[in-house]
């Protein structure tokens, strides 16, 4: 019988349940390019309900325990004191999501002798030592296009409210002002700009389509090219690089998993590659951004606006400069768990331990490392090596 480990964010301060706004979800079965949503054979919970905190438990629980395994929820996971790292040494499988993520790095690794399974209840491996999980034969797997939609659609909204300057003006509103000519002098239109994605895997490809009908230019860079039809169906124009693909942009959307080639890809230099003014929105993950060169660009007006959902490390200390520097418009990292985003990762998590426990093959969609090496969707868009640097020391303490 399996000991299952799972990290999840607090529940809501005013208590759990909360009282919902709306009474359902809608329900997708299938993602854009035909892969199903997940198919666990039942659900421990009703769609809409939040399940991504301590006492949603992912839904997991009945499941879990009718089957003789053991589950423990906490969201207590940063020092040696933590309930995390406690109970660590007995785990047989984790899991947690990027929004509040167990680090699992070396260290921790070797304290968790009797590890087979990590799972990440949403999309983004990151805060795995991937190369330490290769060596030690733990296979990683993850909920492949589950949020990559809600992500999208946050991205859609955060370039409007930075490009429109939605956030000051709400603020007028908020402290009874009325003041059109504050609001207007750094409020400007979409339409005509040039927006380009590094990446144009799911999220960057759906930014790209929800964005055609704002007639912006498109523009992206990737590793692969994407089909000669899309391209041309968008109406994008392909960039060899990141570096020539920012000159030529008014507003950028990064949407490349965190990995050692993109860390720290935003640095002052490329900053200083693009236009004065531009706009940086940032949905991946906040270490392909070096924290301080993006404060210092927001400073000089480099950047006419800043935002995402991502930081470094999560959750960020309260004196992060993120929380403060001039014109961004972050939001703690939330786009790809709505409550439509839980009920699919959720499931999909679900999905994933039935099969393991069951002995059969996990999705090859699901899968980043496998049998000692980068597989499935991990061979494809991951490298192999580490990109939880620094996260040792998250590890170590609390937040303040
Ligand atoms: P995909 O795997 O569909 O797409 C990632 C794309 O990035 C692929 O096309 C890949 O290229 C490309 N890529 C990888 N490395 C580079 C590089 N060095 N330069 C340019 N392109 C590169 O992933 P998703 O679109 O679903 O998600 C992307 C990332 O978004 C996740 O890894 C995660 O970090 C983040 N995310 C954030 C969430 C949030 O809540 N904020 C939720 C979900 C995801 P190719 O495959 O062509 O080699």
């Amino acid at each position: 019988m399996a000991t299952v480990l799972c990290v999840l964010y607090d529940d809501p301060v005013d208590g759990y349940p909360p009282s919902y706004a709306r009474d359902d979800v809608p329900r997708i079965e299938r993602y854009d390019g035909g892969q199903t949503t997940p198919t666990p054979s039942a659900l421990g919970f009703t769609p809409g309900e939040l399940v991504g905190c301590v006492s949603g438990e992912l839904g997991l629980r009945e499941f879990l325990e009718s089957a003789g395994h053991e589950l423990i929820v906490t969201s207590d996971k940063e020092g040696p004191d933590s309930v995390f790292e406690r109970e660590l040494p007995r785990a047989d499988i984790v899991i947690s999501q990027p929004f509040w993520p167990a680090y699992m790095t070396k260290d921790r690794f070797a304290k968790a002798p009797n590890l087979k399974l990590v799972v990440t209840a949403g999309i983004g491996s990151d805060h795995i030592d991937l190369e330490e999980a290769i060596a030690r034969g733990v296979t990683v797997a993850e909920v492949t296009y589950s949020n990559s939609i809600s992500v999208s659609e946050h991205v859609v909204m955060m370039i409007l409210a930075l490009v429109r300057n939605y956030i000051p003006s709400y603020q007028w509103v908020l402290d009874g002002g009325w003041n059109i000519a504050d609001c207007a002098s750094r409020s400007y239109d979409l339409e005509g700009m040039q927006v380009g994605t590094v990446a144009a895997g799911r999220i960057g490809a759906a930014v790209l389509r929800r964005l055609k009908p704002f007639d912006v230019g498109l523009h992206y860079t990737d590793r692969h090219r994407l089909p000669e039809d899309v391209e041309r169906e968008l109406g994008v124009t392909f960039h060899a690089d990141p570096a020539s693909m920012v000159e030529v942009c008014d507003v950028v959307t990064i949407n490349a998993p965190l990995h050692p080639e993109t860390e720290n890809l935003f640095d002052d230099e490329m900053l200083a590659r693009m236009k004065r003014g531009a706009y940086l929105i940032n949905t991946a993950r906040g270490k392909i951004c070096d924290r301080d060169a993006v404060v210092r660009a927001c400073e000089s007006g480099q950047l006419a606006g800043y935002a995402g959902d991502v930081w470094f490390p999560q959750p960020p200390p309260s004196d992060h400069p993120w929380r403060s520097m001039p014109h961004h418009g972050m939001t703690p990292h939330i786009s790809g768990t709505s409550l439509s985003a839980q009920a699919r990762y959720a499931a999909g998590t679900r999905e994933i331990l039935e099969r393991w426990f069951d002995g059969r093959p996990i999705r090859d969609e699901y899968l980043i490392v496998d049998g000692g090496k980068l597989a499935g969707t991990g061979a494809h868009s991951y490298s192999a090596g580490d990109s939880t640097g620094g996260s040792e020391e998250a590890t170590r303490s609390a937040p303040n």
